[in-house]
């Protein structure tokens, strides 16, 4: 029997593509330190700041504005405590304001700040996931030092009117970060026609390696070092700079930006596909999320009467690796806040699974698949007591 190995899990992570682990493979030959005097640091040095130009191509923002970080995690963690510092130096404006959807690395980071004291609101989202600008209006005032809001929700996929909500930032004075991590190689991501302040991405999400990643600053906004040591970046974030990763997520850049226009389409065409051969074959599903404002590759449905761990387990065994809520939150049965947070039901919520695509995947995926779900929902939803 033919073994299938059909991933449809992008949003958690992509595989490297074939470029970035040629170029990872060869920059690991680049050993000097990147900080030395000698030609082989400046060696290293100047790959890494060939990179920094090719994320700031894509991202439209300088170079300078550049900074290497683990993740977005990291970034995200980073601009939140960089306010916070702000706050505990007495700053009037202490207030941040972020969403109910945003990422746990910005979600929990909320809870953990509020439990110490400090003011975070989070605006609501309608039913589809988008930001209401009406409702966060309420939200903004002149005690309002940030403004965090995600480009594309990497659950449902939702795309955030981003420049309008930075115009709503800056005129109440407030600076404002978005977390751009599933969006870029998807759709266009510009810091400086939105005019965002502070922009996080991660190299994993589109083809790069793991354990790098970007956070954007752009010029004259509060800054704080945020590993104290030697000079890197400019003096934020010490350590010996992780060459072969940096030049891997550059290189990965570079390809995201050449081809956004096919890849967008084509994930869009795949994500079609799959979402009107569900709806014809298997009754009373919901899609999740904005259909208008979507992040191409990202498909979220929600199977009423069937378990989505356990339509997981029954497609990873016919070989079709998908996700229930975000991965992030995989090992609890804890139903997606995302989804609860966009008013989906808690049934529903509970029967939710994320199909997320990539450069990988070809129509014969969606037909594999458009096979094989069918029967599992019609099995489980027997096997329903609900
Ligand atoms: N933000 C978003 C929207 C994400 O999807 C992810 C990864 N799931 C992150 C932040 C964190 O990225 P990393 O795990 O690479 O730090």
């Amino acid at each position: 029997m033919e073994q299938h190995s059909i991933y449809l899990d992008n949003n958690a992570t992509t595989p490297m593509h074939e470029d970035v682990i040629q170029a990872v493979h060869e920059a690991n030959l680049l050993y000097g330190n990147a900080s030395s005097m000698h030609s082989f640091g400046r060696d290293a040095a100047a790959a890494i700041e060939g990179s920094r130009a090719a994320i700031a191509s894509l991202i439209d923002c300088d170079p300078s504005s550049v900074i290497f970080t683990s993740g977005a995690s990291e970034s995200n963690n980073t601009v939140f405590n960089i306010f916070r510092e702000q706050i505990d130096l007495g700053s009037k404006r202490n207030r941040i304001v972020t969403t109910t959807i945003e990422h746990p690395s910005i979600n929990e980071l909320v809870k953990y700040l509020r439990n110490h004291g400090y003011k975070v609101d989070e605006c609501p989202v309608d039913k589809e996931g988008l930001i209401d600008l009406e409702v966060l209006k309420g939200y903004l005032a002149d005690d309002v030092a940030l403004v965090s809001v995600m480009t594309g929700n990497n659950e449902i996929g939702t795309i955030e009117p981003i420049a309008e909500i930075t115009k709503m930032a800056h005129e109440v004075g407030a600076y404002m970060h978005t977390d751009a991590t599933q969006a870029i190689g998807k759709i266009p991501v510009t810091m400086k026609t939105w005019g965002v302040d502070y922009l996080s991405l991660s190299g994993h999400k589109f083809y790069g390696p793991k354990g790098i990643g970007v956070l954007a600053i752009a010029p004259k906004v509060p800054l704080a070092p945020f590993v104290h040591g030697g000079h890197q970046e400019g003096g934020m974030r010490a350590g010996t700079y992780n060459t072969a990763s940096i030049v891997g997520i550059g290189v990965a850049a570079e390809i995201a930006q050449k081809e956004l226009e096919e890849e967008s389409k084509k994930l869009w065409d795949l994500r079609e596909k799959l979402r009107k051969g569900i709806e014809e074959r298997i009754p009373n599903i919901v899609v999740n999320g904005s259909q208008e404002h979507c992040l191409p590759g990202t498909l979220d449905v929600s199977f009423p009467h069937a378990e989505g761990e356990s339509i997981l387990l029954y497609l990873d065994l016919e070989g079709i690796m998908v996700s229930t809520g975000s991965a992030c939150a995989s090992g609890s049965l804890e139903p997606s806040y995302v989804l609860l947070a966009s008013g989906v039901d808690i049934e529903m919520a509970h029967g939710s699974i994320r199909f997320s695509f990539g450069r990988y995947n070809t129509e014969e995926d969606v037909d594999y698949v458009l096979e094989k779900l069918p029967p599992i929902i019609k099995r489980l939803r027997e096997m329903s007591t609900r």
